[in-house]
């Protein structure tokens, strides 16, 4: 299937070809007609699939067609959990909108309020937002939805997970009652069902691969450690397999900040992205790994949450998890749009539960590998897809078990595998490491 058959004009079909795609992914490949239908759409695709562009370009096609937005006027509104998401997904809307008559801008907190009331003011086609700062905005008179066409909500798991279901709700209630409803996320939950049947009506559903599977071009294994030996040996497999462009998951800001001190001590270029940190900081860190200034981006879960970057050969789980799904999330960062990845977890005997909550996430045990001087004195248990260890007295349970029917099982990576060749990730691996400071 190419683009050309999905019902988009010329000037969009011209933009995506600019971008080097060949064929839709098969999310876009069902998203974009039923968007074009002007039903209400929910969609579940894994990580990296190309959902960005399987919402952004029908609406770009809509809004083409329909009258100019009037002063503070929004007629597409498009919210996102994080300010990176946000400001990664109007570029996405400013690089397929290119060739069309229609404006758009973003706003998010952590940067001063006023110039994003100057930019409503004319009105916006497409606006998209954190929830927060949306919510001041709206407080202060600056942005209205009485010409509003089309709500997405996007990554609507981790807006739930970001417990942003009550700003959501909020926002919902200064919308006009018709209107376009499309909801995406990479996964279907309980939780986000519910919310569905809230904001949704009679949806299109399209889900594409099997939920939490992992995405199959990711390589994955685990180093068996301990505790305390863990930032030594991260520093020791960056140089021994120069990985100039990694990125290292940790459960805590303050781990996060820690372990970056700790690389930068050994001349590895680091920088630490969370919660903690302000707009600046964080646009800056990406900036500069995205660039290859610095080798080892860390980050926490919700602070990485969304990010694409390019071809990221290699990401490193610091810590694992304690919600199994983010581990998906996480690895759902190397291997994107088809391309070979890897991904390494450090492990202490202390995080086997973690362990095996993945292990039985993902069906499949991990393969683990000792590095020679590192082998830890205290052992990571065995485990089995059998028999899932108990969670310790007292703890939360984190994960749950839900299924979700699959639709579609095509191998989500096919889509891409025409377009890039994995060469420049091999050449990443081997060598080519950028000078240090
Ligand atoms: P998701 O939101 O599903 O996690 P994104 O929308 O961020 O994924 O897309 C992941 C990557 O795939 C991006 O770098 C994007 O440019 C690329 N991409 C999207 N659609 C296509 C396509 N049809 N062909 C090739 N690459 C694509
Ligand atoms: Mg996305």
């Amino acid at each position: 299937m190419s683009f050309d058959s999905l019902g988009l004009s010329e000037q969009l079909l011209k933009s995506i070809n600019k971008q080097g795609y060949t064929k839709p992914s098969p999310i876009q490949e069902q998203a974009i007609p039923a968007v074009l239908s002007g039903r209400d759409v929910m969609a579940a695709a894994q990580t990296g699939t190309g959902k960005t562009a399987g919402f952004t370009l029908p609406i770009l096609e809509i809004l083409s067609k329909g009258p100019k937005p009037k002063n503070n006027q929004v007629r597409a509104l498009i919210l996102t959990p994080t300010r990176e998401l946000a400001a990664q997904v109007e570029h996405s809307v400013q690089t397929y909108g290119k060739n069309l008559e229609l404006n758009s801008t973003v706003v998010f907190g952590g940067v001063k309020i006023n110039p994003q009331i100057k930019r409503l003011h004319r009105g916006v086609d497409i606006l998209v937002a954190t929830p927060g700062r949306l919510l001041d905005l709206y407080n202060q008179k600056a942005v209205r939805f009485d010409q509003l066409e089309i709500f997405i909500l996007d990554e609507a798991d981790r807006m739930l997970d970001m417990g942003f279901i009550h700003d959501i709700r909020k926002v919902l209630a200064f919308l006009p009652k018709r209107r376009q409803n499309l909801m995406f996320s990479a996964t279907f939950s309980n939780d986000i069902r519910k919310l569905a049947k809230t904001i949704i009506n009679d949806p299109v559903e399209i889900s594409v691969s099997p939920r939490n599977t992992t995405v199959e071009s990711v390589k994955q294994w685990i180093h068996p450690v301990d505790k305390k030996e863990k930032s030594a040996l991260l520093a020791y497999l960056i140089e021994e397999n120069q990985w100039t462009q990694v990125l290292v998951f940790g459960r805590t800001k303050h781990g996060c900040d820690r372990l970056t001190r700790q690389l930068n001590t050994k001349g590895i270029t680091s920088v630490a992205i969370h919660g903690n940190k302000s707009q600046n900081q964080r646009t800056r860190a990406l900036a500069d790994f995205k660039k290859g200034k610095v080798q080892v981006m860390v980050a926490t879960d919700i602070a990485a949450r969304g990010i694409d970057i390019n071809q990221l050969p290699q990401v490193v789980n610091f810590d694992l998890p304690n919600v199994p799904e983010d581990y998906v999330h996480r690895i759902g960062r190397t291997g994107r749009a088809g391309s070979q990845g890897h991904a390494v977890s450090l492990v202490s005997a202390d995080e086997v539960k973690q362990l095996s909550d993945i292990e039985h996430l993902i069906k499949q045990l991990l393969k683990r590998t000792l590095i020679d001087g590192f082998e830890p004195d205290h052992d990571v248990p065995i485990t089995s897809l059998n028999k899932k260890i108990p969670k310790p007295k007292g703890a939360k349970n984190t994960s749950n078990n839900r299924t979700i029917k699959s639709k579609s099982n095509k191998n989500i990576n096919n889509w891409k595998s025409k377009n890039k060749s994995n060469d420049g990730n091999k050449k990443r691996q081997g060598g080519n490491r950028s000078p240090r400071k």
